[in-house]
């Protein structure tokens, strides 16, 4: 069943109720594999801004004072509606975002996971209680909403980055001002839609659209957002950063990555291959966590290389609702020219080019390029160093693990990263000494799960993690909570 996005103007969601925009100004929302339009988003102002954020802090009061096990009501009601509009989603998410059926259909099931792993803290959020140093005082803490938070987006997952930062977000009481990725506002339009039909009340969610330069700079900038929740490239991530440091506003970063996988010569060499070719190239390689770089270890690498090649060279480039592709478009002229800007670097660096490299329209007239491999890839190239968030993946050869570990470790980010072994000393060597806030053994740099913490190191982030246990730490405050019941002034550290 084909699903087809009807083109149409979106306002903005303020207040639980769509509104227009102070500017007459709006963007058009692609489907990068055919350039059809899918619809236009009217662009917002620093005025649109704040009354989005005077919305939530209208709404702020009642949700948070609201008991949490019922605000996670509101989160059960959205995964029963996201699981019967599962398909609906997945395909309209094809149509804006490019990416193949089966991966837009795992996108919806992460936001479902996330949306029921949150709900159920809305159970838990448990704070600690412990002992007092004195007599007859009682000691706890207790996790406290932030306020009114900011949530700016990328476009690689329409709907589970999105939900990996609204769902906890929400659960733990806070208000939102969301601004999505310009290249799919429509599937977080849909989300949000989900959420108030589930009886999320008005005002605790509003939706701005726009540039990021102006719009996310304006929610960036306002003074009464407490924090600022970002997925997105370091660039901006450190600017953000930078910003929020002038107001000490609270912001937590995902940014980029150059994750690698290590092949050692005693490597399953059937496994590793599926692990590097649904690392480098699904998702058309743009992903936080894709396999940028394949370390391998000499002994194995002609091989290795020879079946690599053929296995590419088969993957099939096309329109993402065809069952027939493996490979769909990237994300917009820009991204497109950026990737094939890289695929020109590379090859001025005297990497050798072994298969890929060109732009083509396979019967379409989207954004396609081939994926590429180099080889003969030194380290220090800008090609092995840069994130290029396309399907390119760079092979670096190397004598042992010690220097397999060295290069993995040799760049400024530190995301996902894995090792083909059978040895299981290396196996945990690779967990100890690898850089990286995830590490995959005999698995590619694809798969994280709702209920284990997401992040990295580095110039991947400042420290927060996503999702796990630590998915609600990013929307809370801690209080210490210190009952007297002596009736006497005491005086810790002196009594
Ligand atoms: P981007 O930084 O260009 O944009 C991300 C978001 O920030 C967009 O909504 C954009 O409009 C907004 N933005 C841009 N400039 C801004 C500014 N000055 N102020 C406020 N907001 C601004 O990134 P992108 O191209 O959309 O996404 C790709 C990047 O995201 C890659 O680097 C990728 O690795 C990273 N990413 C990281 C994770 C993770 O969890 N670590 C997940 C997905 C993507």
């Amino acid at each position: 069943m084909q699903y087809i996005a009807v083109m149409r103007e979106y306002n903005l969601f303020i207040g639980g109720a769509w509104t227009n925009s102070s500017t007459d100004e709006t963007f058009e929302d692609i489907n990068p594999a055919t350039l059809d339009k899918l619809a236009s988003f009217q662009v917002a102002n620093r005025d649109d801004v704040a009354r989005a954020v005077d919305a939530a802090w209208a709404a702020f009061k009642l949700w948070s004072e609201t008991p949490a096990p019922k605000r996670a009501m509101v989160l059960f009601r959205a995964a029963r509606l996201l699981e019967e509009r599962k398909e609906e989603l997945a395909v309209l998410m094809t149509q804006e975002m490019g990416k193949v059926l089966s991966e837009t259909r795992g996108d919806v099931q992460e936001a479902i996971d996330i949306t029921l792993y949150a709900a159920g803290e809305g159970r838990r959020m448990l704070g600690e209680t412990t002992t007092s140093e004195l007599k007859d005082k009682f000691c706890m803490t207790v996790l406290q909403p932030i306020g009114v938070i900011g949530v700016i987006t990328p476009w690689n997952f329409p709907i589970a980055i999105p939900a990996w930062k609204l769902m906890p977000a929400l659960v733990a009481g806070n208000g939102i001002v969301m601004k999505p990725a310009s290249d799919t506002p429509l599937l977080t339009l849909k989300l949000v839609e989900i959420l108030m039909e589930a009886g999320l009340p008005p005002g605790v969610i509003n939706l701005i659209f726009g540039p990021g330069e102006t719009v996310g700079a304006a929610l960036v900038h306002h003074p009464d957002i407490r924090a600022i929740s970002f997925t997105g490239s370091l660039a901006t991530g450190k600017w953000i950063m930078g910003e929020c440091a002038q107001d000490m506003k609270r912001v937590s970063l995902e940014l980029g990555g150059k994750n690698p996988i290590i092949i050692m010569d005693d490597a399953d060499l059937d496994l590793a291959l599926e692990g590097v070719v649904w690392g480098a190239f699904g998702t058309t390689g743009q992903r936080c966590t894709a396999a940028s770089r394949v370390i391998v270890h000499e002994a194995v690498k002609d091989e290795f290389t020879t079946r690599l090649m053929a296995r590419t060279q088969a993957l099939r480039l096309g329109n993402g609702l065809d069952p027939k592709t493996d490979v769909g478009p990237v994300i917009n002229e820009r991204q497109l020219r950026k990737i094939e800007s890289y695929i020109q670097i590379g090859r001025n660096e005297g990497a050798t080019l072994l298969t890929g490299g060109n732009v083509i329209s396979p019967g379409l007239s989207g954004y396609f390029i081939q994926p590429t491999i180099f080889t003969a890839v030194e380290s220090d190239m800008r090609i092995a160093q840069e994130e290029i968030f396309g399907p390119v993946v760079s092979l670096i050869s190397i004598s042992g693990l010690d220097e397999a570990i060295e290069v993995a470790n040799a760049t400024r980010y530190g995301l996902s990263s894995s090792i083909y072994t059978r040895d299981i000393a290396s196996a945990f060597r690779a967990i100890n000494e690898i850089e990286a806030g995830i590490t995959y053994i005999n698995s590619s740099t694809i798969g994280a799960e709702v209920h284990l913490s997401f992040g990295g190191v580095k110039g991947t982030g400042n420290g927060f993690r996503e999702a796990g246990t630590d998915a609600i730490k990013e929307f809370t405050e801690v209080k210490a909570v210190y009952i007297d019941y002596s009736g006497k002034l005491q005086k810790a550290q002196i009594d």
